[in-house]
Formats: C-alpha cells, sequence, structure tokens
C-alpha cells in the first residue's frame, strides 16, 4: 500500500536533523570550497546524530532507518547543511562503504569496524573506477591473487572520494579477470593501519570540493583472506546493491538542496513585489518558479517511491534508476534556472553560485545517466 504521509516518527526525524544540522553543520562551507578542505570536525559533529550510520542496524551503532527514511534523512540534511560537499561525502560513505559491509561482511569486519564508521570515528571509501574503466566498471585492471590464506592485490583506483582522508576503504578487484563480472570480481575491506597502499593528493574539482577525491595505488599489497567482503567472486553483485542504495537514497541531499535554492529564489520575488515592482513584471519569474516546485514534486515522488519499495524487500532495479536519472537530471538544470533567477547576483561566490557547481556531477557519479538509461532499457526488454 503507498502512504504519501510521513510517519510521526519521520516527521521528528527530520525536525531533528533540521535543527541540529542548521545549529551545528554550517558556516565556513565557502571557505572550504575554496580551499578544497576536508572537515574532520564537522564529519565527527555529524556522528554526534548519526547521520554517517542512518541505515545501519542500531546493533551495530547505526540508527536503523529503513531506506525511506534514509531518503528522508538525508533529503532534511540537504535543505539545512549548506555545505553539500560534506552532505556528499557522509552519503558515499554510508550507501556505498558501510551498508554493503553490513549487507555482506563477516560478523567480525561489522563488529570492527561498523561502530566507528556509525559514529563518526571513521571515514570510508568506495574504490571502484579505474583509470581506464569508468561506466564499464567490471573491465578493472585491478588483481587480487590468491596466495593460501591471502590475497596479493596490484593495481590502482581513481575519482575515490574521501579517499585521502579514509579510515576503511571497500575495494573491488578482479580475483577472476577472465569470468569479469560473471564471478571474477571480489570486494575486500582495507584498514589503513594495516593495508599497505597509498593516496594519491586530492584532485582538484569543480564542484563537492569539500569532499576529497583522489586515485589509491596498490603495489602487490597483502590482504588476510578475513578481509573478504562476501564470497570470492561475489564483488560485481555487492557493487551492484551498494549503487542500488546510492541511487535510491543519495539524491535526497539534492532534494533537500533544490528545495532550499526554490524556497530563496521564491523569497527573492516576493521581496521584489513587496517593494512594488508590478506583478505582471515577476509573472515570468512566478510561472518558472511555480513549474519547477511541480518537476521537483515530481522526481521526489519518484524518489520516495524507489525507496519505499527497496524497503518493501522488492527488486528496485528500474526505480533506483529512474529516481537516480531524474534527480539527478533535475538537479544539472534546477540549479542553473534558479541562479538566472538572481540575475549577476547568481553567479556571486555564495550558496547558488556553489550549488550549480556541486550538482554538474550529479549525472556522473553512482553511473552516468545514459548507464541508468541503458538500465532501465535492459528491464524494459530492450
Ligand atoms: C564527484 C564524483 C565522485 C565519484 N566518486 C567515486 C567513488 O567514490 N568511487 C568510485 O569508484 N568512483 C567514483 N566516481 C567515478 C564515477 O563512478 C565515474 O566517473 C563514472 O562511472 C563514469 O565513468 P568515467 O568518468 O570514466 O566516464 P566514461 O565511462 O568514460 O563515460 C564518459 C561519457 O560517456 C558515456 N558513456 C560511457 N559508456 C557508455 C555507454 N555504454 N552507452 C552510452 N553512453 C556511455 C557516459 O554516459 C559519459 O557521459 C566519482 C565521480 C565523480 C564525478
Amino acid at each position: 500500500m503507498y502512504a504519501f504521509t510521513p510517519s510521526a516518527e519521520q516527521e521528528a526525524l527530520r525536525q531533528e536533523i533540521v535543527d541540529f544540522a542548521t545549529a551545528h553543520l554550517n558556516g565556513g562551507e565557502e571557505l572550504r570550497d575554496r580551499e578544497q578542505e576536508f572537515s574532520r570536525e564537522w564529519w565527527v559533529a555529524a556522528g554526534r546524530i548519526g547521520l554517517p550510520g542512518l541505515c545501519i542496524p542500531e546493533a551495530y551503532g547505526g540508527r536503523g532507518l529503513d531506506p525511506l527514511s534514509t531518503l528522508l534523512a538525508l533529503e532534511a540534511l540537504g535543505y539545512s547543511c549548506r555545505d553539500n560537499g560534506l552532505n556528499f561525502a557522509l552519503s558515499a560513505h554510508l550507501l556505498a562503504c558501510a551498508a554493503p559491509l553490513w549487507l555482506f561482511g563477516s560478523e567480525g569486519l561489522k563488529k570492527a569496524y561498523l561502530p566507528g564508521l556509525c559514529r563518526g570515528e571513521l571515514v570510508a571509501a568506495n574504490a571502484m573506477t579505474e583509470p581506464s574503466s569508468g561506466s564499464d566498471a567490471f573491465r578493472m585492471q585491478t588483481v587480487a591473487v590468491e596466495k593460501g590464506d591471502a590475497f596479493r592485490i596490484s593495481g590502482s583506483k581513481s575519482f575515490v572520494s574521501n579517499g585521502p582522508v579514509a579510515d576503511g576503504v571497500l575495494l573491488y578487484a578482479a580475483t577472476d579477470p577472465a569470468r569479469g563480472f560473471l564471478g571474477g570480481i571480489s570486494a575486500f575491506w582495507l584498514d589503513r593501519r594495516l593495508h599497505e597502499y597509498k593516496a594519491g593528493e586530492p584532485l582538484r574539482k569543480m564542484g563537492l570540493r569539500s569532499c576529497p577525491l583522489s586515485e589509491l595505488f596498490f603495489d602487490n599489497m597483502l590482504v588476510d583472506s578475513s578481509f573478504l567482503v562476501g564470497r570470492t567472486g561475489r564483488g560485481a553483485m555487492i557493487f551492484n546493491r551498494s549503487m542500488e542504495w546510492e541511487r535510491a537514497c543519495l539524491g535526497g541531499c539534492h532534494l533537500g538542496n533544490m528545495q532550499r535554492l526554490l524556497e530563496m529564489a521564491t523569497q527573492l520575488v516576493r521581496d521584489q513585489l513587496a517593494g512594488g515592482i508590478p506583478r505582471h513584471e515577476r509573472q515570468s519569474a512566478s510561472f518558472a518558479l511555480a513549474d519547477m516546485q511541480a518537476r521537483l514534486e515530481s522526481v521526489r515522488l519518484l524518489a520516495y517511491s524507489a525507496a519505499w519499495k527497496m524497503g518493501e524487500g522488492k527488486n528496485v532495479t528500474r526505480e533506483a534508476a529512474m529516481a537516480k536519472l531524474a534527480v539527478s537530471e533535475l538537479y544539472k538544470k534546477l540549479t542553473l534556472e534558479i541562479a538566472t533567477l538572481f540575475g549577476a547576483a547568481g553567479l556571486a561566490p555564495g550558496e547558488v553560485e556553489r550549488s550549480q557547481r556541486d550538482a554538474v556531477s550529479s549525472t556522473i557519479y553512482s553511473g552516468a545517466s545514459e548507464m541508468q538509461k541503458s538500465i532501465i532499457a535492459q528491464t524494459m526488454g530492450l
């Protein structure tokens, strides 16, 4: 059954996050964006209300939220925390690292790492993309060769969010390159203190600049078999599940950011009307805002329905891809349209300008828009 009204618990969760983020997760984002600086202090603060572990069971230190409540929580965060880089870093950590570790990791790994990951003591990164494999991620060159009770891993990963600051890494490597996607990829948990890999310098990028991104290098790195996540050869399935979580829930941050910007632009036009500008002279802006509100509401419902269905334990391959495609494409367009309403002021350094830059990469990470269309087409038998 569908319910379009949030429960009392979901309302309370939203209010808790809005109140906390407004008070404790704002300030200095302009500087961090300029300096490309990650803030451990803000990360630890986010841990105080369990943001890094929203959907992880309470037994492992998380908040035990279902996927829809996780999406609503991230939407509240995106609405009230102006640092989109921090919001993205937290979401990637939760959905592409902590969630698959919880779903597929051994009890030993879960007990050792999930509490720290949930409480903001540890930062995690997910390492899949390589210099020569992005959209075709399973054609990776990084290999893990089994030797007794351990693996030797060699290769490199690129565009790893949180890479330079991560305490733990969910790494995908080919254990049987000839089999590739069909049982040839395995997932490993790396502990920065135990495993000898190198992180490159943070890469410069146009948006999400407070979430550091880097390459990771592995040179014959020894990893004990106890650090396998899931069984050997299950990596592709684990990665796909983690991407479903990311596609279904990460857009919450974008929905929240869009809603806040829309409210700012609405206030701008209201102020102009209150200042004496005749209504008919602002009709095009009013219509533009009305249109944006309607488009935002439609993609929001698509995202809610994907996350709800995921919580019902149903297959959401198509729904998660549709939600990701719709939210990210709208995010890119709407941030630009809103900036236009602000005129030249929309280009000055600040929230409106920054959000345009932050939005651009949303149609690339978690699979580019063309890959989402490819997934949807496959589910249509095409
Ligand atoms: C901000 C950001 C954060 C990221 N974080 C991480 C991370 O934490 N971990 C990680 O492993 N990776 C991460 N990535 C990498 C991301 O997953 C890849 O950038 C993405 O998969 C696309 O790969 P690519 O950049 O190599 O582009 P390519 O695969 O080369 O694609 C380039 C263009 O070609 C199109 N294209 C490619 N193949 C096809 C096809 N078969 N059909 C139609 N069109 C196609 C794409 O849609 C795209 O527009 C991140 C990227 C960004 C931008």
